[in-house]
């Protein structure tokens, strides 16, 4: 897309001429072309559950006054829809704070391996309710890179959450940690942290997709499981503010492997 604009020029050495300028703003009519999804995708999401909500009220006034049973069922959806508004709220925060920092570069000094343990230890009761074991693969001691400590926690929290969600009970989520004095992604010292769980998989033709916001390879199951659609968004944009890659490898009925690299 081209803008053209073409001006008259008075007072100047060629008075009377035209000056015509040709600008290519198809990057801009893309920006803004993302923008409007974004907000036509937000305001989906959060009318569902309002209008759930809103459906239940009513129910609440009307027949179900009378009815303990059926206003108690109806409470505990509305707080499951209510519930799902504001994680909807705090990742959409989470990635307008993530994507305003994405320039800076972090500069805490971080021991990995305690973070990851920490993180895990955080997530365990959740893995033991949807009966999936956790486990932690470290060959070496501690681990030290610059970033920033809440948002890799938040990158870890994010990717191990999906392999429990998406993973079948009685499944396991495992994280690796491979450090390497020379990783060829990153053409120096780096780390591999790995997160492989044995759930249904992902077909290809997601994967180039899967960090674009509220992009879902399944979107019953994810709305069913109580997902934004943000999660991986939100892991991107924290990986290349750490001038890290993020890599998926899966394969549909066998699982998946996230690997975060970052430089060290
Ligand atoms: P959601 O909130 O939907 O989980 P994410 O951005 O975290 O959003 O993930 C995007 C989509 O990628 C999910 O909807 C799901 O279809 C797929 N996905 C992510 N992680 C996994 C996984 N470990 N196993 C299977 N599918 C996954």
């Amino acid at each position: 897309t081209y803008t053209v604009e073409c001006r008259y020029m008075n007072g100047v050495a060629s008075e009377g001429a035209v000056m015509v300028t040709f600008q290519d703003t198809t990057h801009l009519e893309h920006a803004s072309q993302m923008r409007r999804d974004f907000v036509a995708n937000v305001s989906h999401e959060l009318r569902t559950p309002l209008t759930a909500l809103m459906g239940f009220i009513e129910t609440l006034r009307g027949p179900a006054r009378d009815d303990p049973a059926a206003r108690d069922r109806f409470l505990k959806i509305m707080a499951d829809e209510a519930n799902r508004m504001n994680r909807l709220v705090g990742d959409l925060l989470s990635l307008n704070r993530v994507e305003s920092e994405e320039r800076v570069r972090p500069r805490q000094q971080l021991e990995l391996t305690g973070l990851l343990q920490s993180t895990i230890n955080s997530l365990r009761p959740l893995a033991e309710d949807a009966g999936v074991v956790l486990s932690l693969d470290v060959k070496n001691g501690p681990l030290s890179v610059t970033g920033d400590g809440d948002q890799l926690r938040q990158v870890f929290t994010n990717l191990i959450e999906n392999g429990i969600k998406y993973g079948a009970s009685g499944g396991s989520v495992k994280v690796r940690v491979l450090p390497a004095d020379r990783d060829l992604a990153m053409r120096g010292p780096a780390v591999r942290i790995q997160f492989i769980d044995k759930g249904p998989g992902i077909d290809a033709v997601h994967l180039p997709r899967l960090t674009e916001r509220f992009y879902r390879a399944d979107s019953h199951r994810s709305r069913q499981l109580g997902g934004t659609g943000l999660g991986l968004a939100i892991v991107k944009h924290i990986v290349n503010r750490h001038r890290g890659r993020l890599r998926v490898e899966s394969e549909l009925g066998k699982g998946s492997v996230f690997t975060v690299i970052l430089p060290r």
